[in-house]
């Protein structure tokens, strides 16, 4: 028998029954014996009356092995330096990718090592500090540490992603993301996978400098030849890979002030929604409780206003609301959960997509941004000088009153009550009103309800900034052997696309270097 595939349906109580499963299988393939099997993909099918798993199984004559072996070579003094700038997924991916290759990567990364960086969300949690260089965004692993570890992507090439997950299997993340259709990793496992991926890195060759913020990018004759590390330290370079992620506003500032090319790119920015986790898990199960062998219950939800899309952004079960800014005097929050996301709430960002033109008619590249910035400030001076965040319940918001209370939330700093119905422009209250309506009609009936609240604002949901590159060399369009990557540059938009981004660049980096002879 030749290796093929077989779809179950199982009930949450049989999920661990394995002589309900077998019996299944062997009905559905048809077969009343086969040499090996194992399962390929998990999903929730909530489509039914009644919730249900869908499982589906890989059958073979032998059993399959998987090649785990690291592909890296050890680089020596003679090996192609790769300098990447930003320790996130794109940058890390970048690195495993060069020692691939037989390149020895340099990352430089402004914020601390995975560990120390958790002293410093301590200190925005607790505090209210935001440390402009270790935050929820800054730090080694990138805005993806501290995340909910989500691995979706919409990336096509399954081979690529199948690659990132095993990666992320190989260092130390539950086998089960290679299975499971919604993969989630969870903000207390991640640090400890971002370390191992350091660990390799460090024991073929590579380096990593903590503490070191690029300030200058030093060009000559239309080549990238130098970085000024802290306003300081000079590095001379070969080839810089650009990962800094979606808030390194500074590295936008420069390209502007250098007059290498950016683009203002469509974002989009809203609220963080947060509903209790029983009643998303009674719209998405019709149950409550849920069954001991379901997760807490997610949802996705997306449409379109006015030529813009209004949707859910990075939904979190079983969540937290985090403070996310980067610099002192400004509020943004995101979302985050643990492995078990076993919190007693949902949140999610709730998005209207904006265009450039829908800012401005002048051709400045940081309109977004400066947008984005200007409602971030806008929100911390009316606050009191700390992190609380302002919040308003969903149907005051829609009915345009103010909230004289809030329901509890799980944001640590606080909220207060505050009309961010007028905290946007009117076309962007409008919309997210309207996606309310359609949702909750989604939703039957029961996503606008008293203990839904609004909490503001969440405003880094992408990159308001492209950094282009050429299509063919995947070098800067301005400047030579530099190559812009990941989600800061405006090519990836999440964990997985970052990764995958990371890679390719590389590709095209190695590709290069064999072409002239260097490698
Ligand atoms: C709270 C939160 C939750 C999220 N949840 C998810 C999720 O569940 N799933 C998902 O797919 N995505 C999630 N995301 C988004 C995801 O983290 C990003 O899409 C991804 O990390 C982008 O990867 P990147 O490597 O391109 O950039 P980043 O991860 O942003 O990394 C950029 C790195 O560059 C460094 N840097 C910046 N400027 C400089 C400089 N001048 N010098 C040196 N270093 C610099 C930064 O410190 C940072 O470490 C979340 C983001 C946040 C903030």
């Amino acid at each position: 028998m030749a290796s093929h595939f077989v779809e179950i349906s199982c009930p949450p109580d049989k999920l661990y029954d394995e002589a309900y499963k077998h019996a299944k299988i062997r009905k559905s393939a048809g077969t009343k014996s086969y040499g090996h099997v194992r399962l390929v993909k998990r999903w929730i099918d909530a489509r039914g009356r009644q919730v249900r798993y869908g499982l589906r199984y890989e059958l073979m004559d032998k059993d399959e092995i998987f090649n785990n072996t690291a592909p890296y070579q050890k680089s020596t003094s003679y090996s192609p330096i790769v300098h990447i700038i930003g320790a996130g997924p794109a940058g890390y991916f970048a690195a495993l990718e060069c020692l691939i290759h037989g390149l020895k990567p340099i990352i430089i990364e402004r914020g601390k090592g995975v560990r120390e960086r958790r002293r410093d969300l301590r200190a925005i949690q607790q505090d209210g500090i935001v440390n402009s260089n270790s935050n929820y965004c800054f730090g080694e692993g990138g805005a993806g540490t501290y995340s909910d570890g989500k691995l979706y992507t919409r990336a096509k090439k399954r081979g690529n992603v199948s690659n990132v997950i095993q990666v992320l299997i190989d260092h130390g993340a539950d086998a089960n993301i290679a299975i499971d259709a919604h993969p989630h990793i969870g903000s207390n496992k991640l640090p400890k996978i971002i370390e191992n991926i350091r660990k390799t890195i460090e024991h073929y060759g590579g380096e990593i400098r903590f503490n070191s913020r690029v300030t200058d990018i030093i060009e000559d004759n239309g080549k990238a030849v130098g970085l000024i590390v802290n306003e300081k330290e000079k590095l001379y370079v070969q080839q810089v890979i650009l990962a800094t992620g979606h808030s390194a506003r500074d590295i936008y500032a420069l390209f502007n002030r250098k007059n290498w090319k950016i683009e203002a790119k469509p974002f989009a920015l809203g609220f963080r929604i947060e509903h209790p986790q029983v009643l998303i898990d009674e719209i998405q199960y019709n149950q409550n409780p849920r069954h001991e062998n379901l997760p807490a219950a997610a949802y996705q939800l997306a449409c379109e206003i006015d030529g813009r899309g209004v949707f859910s952004f990075c939904m979190c079960p079983g969540g937290l609301i985090v403070p996310a800014a980067t610099a002192p005097g400004e509020i943004v929050v995101n979302g985050m959960s643990l492995s078990r996301r076993d919190s007693p709430f949902a949140n999610s960002g709730f998005v209207v997509s904006i265009e450039p033109r829908d800012l401005s008619v002048e051709k400045d590249p940081l309109v977004c941004l400066k947008f984005q910035q200007s409602l971030e400030q806008k929100l911390f001076e009316q606050g009191d000088g700390s992190q609380a965040a302002p919040a308003q319940r969903v149907v005051d918001f829609i009915a345009g009153k103010p909230s004289y209370n809030l329901p509890a939330t799980s944001y640590i700093p606080g909220i207060y009550p505050c009309r961010l119905d007028r905290m946007l422009p009117d076309i962007i209250v409008e919309r997210i009103k309207l996606g309310l309506n359609i949702f909750n009609r989604r939703l039957r009936g029961k996503y606008i309800t008293d203990d839904a609240i609004f909490v503001g604002i969440e405003s880094r949901t992408s990159a308001p900034v492209k950094i282009p590159r050429s299509n063919r060399t995947l070098e800067h369009v301005d400047v030579k052997r530099l190559y812009p990557c990941g989600e800061g540059a405006g090519y990836a938009g999440g964990i997985m696309s970052a990764a995958l981004d990371g890679q390719r660049v590389v590709q095209a980096v190695a590709h290069r270097l064999k072409e002239e002879g260097l490698n």
